[in-house]
């Protein structure tokens, strides 16, 4: 058992003192006692690590290199083509230095766990590898190299558009049918299982790719374990699901498969009214990513109506174009202030917007990346941050104070130590292996972003 003092800390119940944490061999908190004073010092402002529901590690290597205007429309449709040019260079070797590094900094930023939504399967030509489940491997690894606690969700890809329009050159690397599919889950689950912090879902990846039949085939193949799909991202999506099946797509998806717990459904950036509505009162998450969807064009999903209705949401980094825990918070609560023209769009009376979104990312996070219970508390993973007390953006303040001079202020630069499951993963701001991994990834991108 390693037990920890906290100076200060976040529980469930409020700020705390002088926490005494008690952590077994696993890594999840044994016990938690405020004002007890018992322990290795942890000096500074203790919260709970921030689940980043929604990864697509490789994306990484383009942050920065699509901001050039394309002649034409610029906007996702353009991006995705550029994308694709892009993944066609990267091999297994590029992915896992990429997927580490990338990793290396969700934990610098505040995030301690990961979903990564994996699509990317096959090699450049559309072929398995020998081992059909080499890249999902890789990104087991660069989990285990960095110590981010894993929830991986193979993507099962089939088609190229809504009602099942065949696929394009750029996407081949992605496709598969179910019995390939299940090849690839079974030698992921299996290397899950061994990876402490480990755990499996899948995703089917969207409307696009995936057709009702199949959507409802693979929940019945995969009953257990979280369940993610990209749904109303784009107005063109929704269009082409009205044409072909008559109904918007997080419609269709509540008529396909329910909208049970395990499911998390991402973006949902245009659902009508209606659909939110369903959405907010159904057990389902709702997976948002405010900075790639503001890079990226997408637009506003009304969150500020979903939380008064009752949803719960959690937040990812998406395409990594940024990764900060405190600024996609930010984001989000400012893209509600810019289209509402009021301040505090996602908080209630008297309370602080920095709480509200924490706590709201914290379980939302953890419920859709099947990693409940979440916080300080008994049975959760010891996952946590430690934020610099004497930042310039946080001393002299205290209590929620703290949450608001992070999420609107200081972000990343104020994450001084990161413990995954007990053990210390960042100090001083830094990964403990940022200088091997920033070497690799280094290496990996030579002549690529030529
Ligand atoms: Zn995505």
């Amino acid at each position: 058992m390693t037990v920890f003092c906290l100076e200060r800390a976040l529980l469930p119940e409020g700020w705390r003192e002088r926490v005494t944490l008690a952590v077994d061999p696993e890594g999840r908190i044994a016990s938690v006692a405020p004002e007890r004073g018992e322990g290795e010092p942890i000096r500074g402002v203790v919260l709970p690590g921030l689940p980043n529901l929604h990864s697509h590690a490789f994306q990484r290597a383009m942050a920065g290199l699509a901001e050039t205007r394309e002649a034409g429309e610029d906007g996702f449709w353009s991006w995705r083509v550029l994308l694709y040019r892009f993944l066609a260079r990267l091999g297994p070797e590029e992915i896992e230095a990429i997927a580490a590094f990338a990793y290396a900094e969700m934990l610098e930023a505040g995030f301690t766990s990961v979903g990564e939504f994996h699509y990317l399967h096959h090699d450049p030509d559309g072929r398995p590898y020998a081992e059909p489940a080499e890249l999902a491997l890789r990104h087991v690894r660069a989990a285990q190299e960095t110590g981010i606690g894993l929830t991986l969700l193979p993507s099962f890809y089939a088609h190229g558009d809504v009602g099942g329009a065949p696929a394009s050159e750029g996407q081949r690397r992605f496709l598969c049918d179910l019995d390939r599919f299940a090849r690839i889950h079974e030698a992921a689950a299996r290397a899950l299982r061994a990876l402490p912090g480990g755990n499996i879902g899948i995703a089917p990846h969207s409307l696009r790719a995936v057709t009702p039949e199949e959507l409802r085939r693979l929940v019945e193949l995969f009953p257990e374990g979280p369940l993610h799909l990209h749904a109303s991202e784009q107005p063109r999506e929704v269009e082409a699901c009205r044409r072909v099946h008559g109904t918007t797509p997080i419609a269709l998806l509540a008529e396909t498969i329910g909208l049970p717990a395990r499911l998390c459904v991402i973006h949902g950036t245009h659902a009508t009214a209606n659909e939110r509505r369903e959405l907010a009162a159904s057990p389902a998450t709702l997976g948002l990513c405010p900075i790639t969807e503001a890079n990226l064009g997408d637009g506003v999903f009304l969150a500020a109506a979903f939380v008064q209705e009752g949803g719960r949401f959690g937040i990812g980094s998406d395409s990594n174009v940024q990764i900060d825990a405190a600024a996609e918070l930010r984001q989000l609560e400012y893209g509600q202030r810019l289209v509402l023209m009021r301040r505090s769009c996602l908080s209630a009376p008297d309370r602080s917007s920095g709480r509200l979104l924490f706590e709201a990312a914290l379980h939302g996070g953890a419920r859709a990346l099947g990693r409940e219970p979440a916080g300080l508390r008994p049975g959760a993973w010891a996952d946590f941050l430690v934020l610099d007390p004497d930042h310039p953006d946080l001393f002299g303040r205290s209590g929620d104070r703290l949450l608001d001079g992070w999420i609107f202020c200081a972000g990343k630069s104020a994450v001084r130590e990161v413990y995954c499951r007990g053990r210390r993963v960042v100090e001083g701001g830094r990964h403990r292996a940022r200088e091997r991994l920033f070497a690799r990834y280094r290496r990996a991108l030579e002549g690529l972003v030529a």
